[in-house]
């Protein structure tokens, strides 16, 4: 344990001397890692949901690294410190200084260290605005009788419910006691047992290090369905059915994974289904993936996210970027492992058309962003992290790794990244240490292919290198001739073979209906694609949501009824933000927006609260 918190230590401290912008310090933390580091973590917590508090003790074995060291320090966010505990000969009060919140960091907790103190222990509660918790009231769920809470550590949200060195430099493992409401279950990133008696009081176990952000916790009137090898689905009793089937390929995933990038570490790989108000797609809490329930289509047509959150047992889980500016390495990593498992599970062209959609929302992106934020690597100091989350460090950063396997082959490059994840298992990596390994372990063996000016522009440069892979399909290049075509004049829609278009086929052709056309054509256009097809009632969410973003663009007012409903039902940022954007550039949009979110706002997430209130200007 010691020898790898060491490891740790003297990796980030050996990458500064590699580059100068790599930071020993994240500087999203006030943990003194250096002096004092936690190793184990035990939570003893109660579940309290007419308070909408989690109460109880977080208790740490420490590592001393500096023999003179006097304190602890963790991160906190709006919680209450009612006690701190260390042991030494026996258990005994020690003093701590709860500092002044600062808005992106929270209030630095420092802890008088005794020379003899193993173990200090934590008594504290939540706040019922804890920005890593949300809790759902019955009516919020599907099930409408129970509570639900759920846990989103990531990226620095964990210290708003643990007190804890908040920093994905640092690995520890940990256990748990989570006292809930007797007719609820609980589960966590950890060993769960889904028989365990319902008994309100569970006990959880992550034998493995990992960093922070990955401690989380679910609580609901959860059931489980075992699907094939190691997997299964947790959820409310009404999704587990059709989430079985949905996901039913989840062990040929991690059993291509395996094949490509080295056994799986983690013993189970379960799902958690989460209410519809879940912001996120997915978050890949170890043994436990959180999954948005937008994504059971009935039709598997949306599983490349349970690819995604499964690449992250590699990408992000076993080997864990440093700090937030390296957030490329866990996402852009992750999306590259995550076209290959659905290459080799669904075939080479779906696997096509999905790098072309997303490769292609990037470009679009881009032009949205900053260029400071168009670097993989960018440095978040004085910045809240939830920044980095664009489609830069995710597609720009799967791209970079396409350019490599597309310079060197498959043939080297697929050893290089499984060997990658090997020697860095259970370690936190920086860009820097990334570009080390690289040169030496790919470039090196393979001299002349890529220089490394050509690496830096990709890590550190702003913008796409010129040269970047641009993914395509003979697919969607058949669906945009139609298109063409059609809005030519030239064929009628039922010349348009769409009976077997999957959904990636509409996602293309409606994402790329003309922006330059007159409105009032474009108008006529949308309604007989709304009568040939009905798109505006379309049951698949990514489909809807493409959709009524082009009815809100072009004034296509038919979509209203169905928008009103579709934006408070769904929690998921990334299917309403772009909708709630667009009503607001008019002001006619604004009102109407402000109308929807308002009674909509209590069930959304409170990140996804900040984000919206922010576009609405609530
Ligand atoms: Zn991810």
């Amino acid at each position: 344990m010691f020898k790898n918190i060491f490891a740790i230590y003297a990796a980030l401290v050996m990458s500064v001397g590699f580059s100068g912008n790599a930071m020993a310090k994240d500087a999203h933390s006030y943990a003194n890692l250096d002096a004092v580091s936690s190793r184990h973590l035990h939570l003893d917590l109660t579940v309290d949901f007419d308070q909408k508090t989690l109460s109880g003790y977080a208790e740490y074995d420490i590592v001393r690294h500096d023999a003179a060291a006097s304190s602890f320090i963790v991160d906190t966010r709006d919680l209450t410190i009612n006690r701190v505990e260390v042991l030494g000969e026996n258990w005994q009060p020690t003093t701590f200084t709860l500092a002044a919140p600062e808005a992106i960091l929270g209030a630095k907790l420092t802890i008088a260290l005794p020379d003899d103190a193993q173990k200090v222990r934590i008594y504290y509660r939540t706040s019922p605005e804890a920005a890593g918790l949300q809790w759902l009231t019955p009516q919020q769920t599907a099930g409408k009788k129970h509570p639900y809470l759920f846990t989103q550590s990531q990226p620095i949200q964990v210290r708003s419910w643990i007190p804890i060195q908040d920093t994905p430099a640092l690995r520890l493992t940990y256990s748990a006691r989570i006292k809930t409401p007797k007719d609820l279950f609980a589960v966590m990133s950890a060993v769960n047992d889904p028989d365990a008696v319902r008994d309100g009081d569970y006990d959880f176990i992550m034998p493995h290090k990992i960093p922070p952000y990955l401690v989380a916790l679910g609580v609901g009137d959860l059931h489980f369905k075992a699907m094939a090898g190691n997997t299964g689905i947790y959820g409310e009793k009404y999704i587990l059915a059709a989430a079985a089937a949905e996901f039913a390929d989840t062990f040929e995933m991690v059993k291509v994974a395996e094949k490509l990038y080295g056994p799986y570490q983690w013993g189970r790989y379960d799902i958690l289904m989460m209410p519809p108000s879940y912001p996120m797609g997915g978050m890949e809490n170890p043994m436990l993936s959180f999954i948005t329930p937008t994504v059971v289509a009935g039709d598997k047509s949306l599983v490349d996210l349970i690819a995604h959150e499964l690449a992250h047992s590699w990408s992000g889980n076993l080997v864990t970027n440093g700090d937030w500016n390296d957030l490329w390495l866990n996402e852009g990593t992750t999306s590259y492992v995550e076209n290959r498992i659905m290459e080799e599970v669904f075939g080479l062209e779906r696997a096509k058309m999905e790098k072309a959609l997303s490769s292609q929302g990037l470009l679009r992106e881009l032009k949205t962003l900053e260029d400071v934020d168009t670097s993989l690597y960018v440095d978040l100091a004085g910045r809240d992290p939830e920044k980095a989350f664009s489609g830069v460090p995710y597609i720009k950063g799967q791209l970079f790794l396409l350019y490599l396997e597309e310079k060197y082959g498959r043939e080297a490059f697929d050893p290089f990244l499984k060997q990658y994840f090997t020697a860095h298992a259970f370690q936190s990596m920086t860009s820097a240490k990334f570009i080390t390994y690289l040169k030496a372990n790919l470039m090196d063996k393979h001299p002349g292919v890529v220089s490394m000016d050509k690496i830096n522009e990709w890590v550190y440069d702003t913008g796409m290198p010129d040269d970047s892979p641009r993914p395509t399909s003979d697919i969607f290049a058949r669906v945009l001739q139609d298109q063409q075509d059609w809005l030519a004049g030239k064929i009628s829609l039922k010349d348009i073979a769409t009976t077997n278009w999957t959904v990636h086929q509409w996602l293309h052709f409606i994402t790329n209906l003309p922006e330059e056309m007159p409105e009032k054509m474009m108008r006529d256009r949308m309604t007989q694609l709304d009568e040939a097809y009905n798109l505006t009632a379309s049951r698949n969410n990514e489909i809807a949501h493409a959709w009524l973003l082009q009815g809100l663009k072009h004034d296509y007012q038919a979509i209203l009824p169905r928008l009103k409903v579709y934006l408070p039902s769904i929690g998921r940022l990334k299917l309403i933000r772009p909708l709630y954007k667009q009503l607001a550039t008019t002001p006619g949009g604004l009102a109407m927006a402000r109308k929807i979110y308002r009674p909509a706002r209590p069930g959304y997430h409170p990140s996804a609260q900040k984000v919206l209130d922010k576009i609405l200007g609530e």
